[in-house]
């Protein structure tokens, strides 16, 4: 992978100053919430929600004397998340305790990695508007715990504290400093949620706090060495990322141009204003004290462990994608709109295997994403089952439906269930083959209209309005194609 610092920005996402052209530098620590019943050093609850201090052990309340027991499927998903962003994974990385005072975190400490961390370097490919696609670096995955929360809203003059939270196991993922504009930061974002669903290692429910990022903002002249940057804090909107970035670094020229220095800080996105405000100065490593936590022995990862959780690791979005394409001869695009989640994919494939793929895509994304789409239901909750689709397609292929009627008979499924061919058959929604049937449709229509046959003649467009006349006659079962071929050899066009 390409040196950060010398990878330049595109210059369309080049910023205009008053004195010339910007860049902006990103780099990423997102916290994603460990999918896990229990958390990270204690058997409580990491379910969201619950009555405040619900799920809390003795552990998590930093009770006198209390021991930190690692939970190993954690463990295993801190790993999973590895194989998932290519990186090496640490045989052996230590705990340690980030010390600092906050009324949520009882501990007096975060349990955290620091210089060993579980995973190491890795790489995630984002995709971009008209195909591109860029490598952003990974620098380290690494497990801590969570802290609580303090709840101000409770009473007029007391705060409470809510310790559900607490020792919740969360993975920091940190990129390097590579991201260049704030599309590419939000598509960042989008593909390590993406990634991670697909891993089930953590749901990426953004808005419960799952997935959560810090974004790390400096700017520089286009290919010059890195600025100073400044850390929004946990910003858990991919919208409000992209709003964050853009007002951050526009603020920061606006300090450069005029003469000042940028200070490295610690920043919040207030998203009513859509601006970042000071929040602290910038706080360093040794304001930690960081130290192995003598509770706790290094972990010690076995080979043939690893081996085994790579062993399962499901096919991923990238590699999803490029095989959809090649097998079912898919646009790239569409491909990437069915891989969006591993359960789309999944359905995809259960509609398109031994039918024509770029059907079944079609009838996916536009109706099916579509109507799901409109009443807020997943893919897991569709009324219209995989089997149910395929048999639709089956019935149009097979000449028995029009494409058209597809859509009805997919409505009425939708609606009531059911087999479609048992619809089709039950509402005599089968298209008219019949030629002979389709012939008298067209010479009824014909001879009731002798001023628009003299028309049609110098006026061909007028065709159309003949068509709509069969079928509607027929009550849109005739064939289009044939009532098209025979009106025009019966009106000598
Ligand atoms: P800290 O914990 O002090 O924030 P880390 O090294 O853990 O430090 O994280 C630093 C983050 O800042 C990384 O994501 C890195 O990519 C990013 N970063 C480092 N230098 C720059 C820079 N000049 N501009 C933007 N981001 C940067
Ligand atoms: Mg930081």
């Amino acid at each position: 992978m390409m040196n950060s610092e010398a990878r330049v920005a595109d210059p369309k996402d080049w910023i205009k100053g008053a004195t010339g052209d910007w860049e902006i530098v990103i780099g990423m620590e997102v916290h994603a919430q460990v999918l896990s019943k229990s958390k990270l050093f204690s058997g409580a609850s990491a379910e969201f929600g619950g009555e405040p201090n619900d799920h809390v052990s003795f552990v998590d309340a930093a009770m006198p004397g209390m021991l930190p027991v690692i939970n190993e499927y954690c463990v295993a998903q801190a790993v999973r998340t590895g194989v998932g962003l290519k990186a090496k994974i640490n045989r052996r990385s230590v705990f340690d305790r980030k010390n600092y005072f906050y009324p949520d975190l009882p501990q007096g400490y975060q349990i955290s990695q620091y210089k060993q961390p579980i995973v190491g370097e890795g790489t995630v490919t984002i995709d971009l508007e008209g195909g591109r696609q860029v490598d952003v670096g990974i620098e380290r995955l690494h497990l801590e715990q969570d802290a609580g929360k303090s709840l101000h809203d409770q009473h007029p003059d007391m705060s409470f504290v809510d310790l559900n939270r607490s020792g919740v196991a969360l993975m920091e993922i940190v990129s390097k400093p590579d991201m260049r504009s704030a599309d590419e930061a939000k598509a960042y974002v989008s593909k390590l949620r993406q990634i991670m669903r697909y891993l089930g290692t953590c749901d990426g429910n953004m808005e419960q706090g799952s997935l959560r990022a810090d974004i790390n903002v400096s700017v520089r002249r286009p290919g010059a060495g890195f600025g100073t940057r400044c850390e929004i804090k946990n910003v858990n909107s991919i919208r409000f990322m992209g709003q964050a970035i853009e007002y951050e670094a526009r603020r920061q020229i606006d300090v450069l141009e005029e003469g000042g220095t940028i200070d490295q800080e610690t920043r919040l996105f207030d998203a009513r204003k859509g601006e970042t405000r000071s929040m602290r100065s910038k706080e360093e490593a040794h304001d930690y004290r960081y130290f192995p936590d003598p509770d706790l022995l290094p972990l010690d990862l076995e080979e043939s462990w690893i081996a085994e959780i790579e062993r399962d690791i499901p096919e991923l979005p990238d590699a999803k994608k490029a095989r959809l394409m090649q097998a079912y001869g898919l646009s790239a695009y569409d491909a990437g709109v069915l891989v969006a989640e591993r359960a789309s994919a999944e359905f995809f494939e259960s509609v398109a295997r031994g039918r024509d793929g770029k059907l079944a895509a079609n009838w996916l994304i536009n109706e099916l994403f579509g109507r799901l789409n409109k009443e807020g239901k997943a893919i897991e909750e569709s009324p219209v089952s995989a089997g149910q689709l395929g048999e639709i397609i089956d019935l149009i292929q097979a000449g028995t439906i029009s494409g058209k009627m597809g859509k009805d008979v997919f409505e009425i499924v939708w609606a009531e269930g059911g087999s479609p061919a048992a619809v089709v058959e039950a509402r005599g929604m089968k298209q008219m083959t019949d030629t002979g049937a389709i012939e008298a449709a067209v010479d009824a229509i014909i001879a009731a209209n002798p001023d628009k046959v003299a028309q049609v003649k110098a006026k061909p467009t007028m065709l159309g309005w003949f068509v709509g006349q069969v079928m509607k006659s027929t009550g849109g079962k005739a064939n289009p194609q044939s009532v098209n071929d025979i009106l025009k050899i019966k009106l000598g066009i």
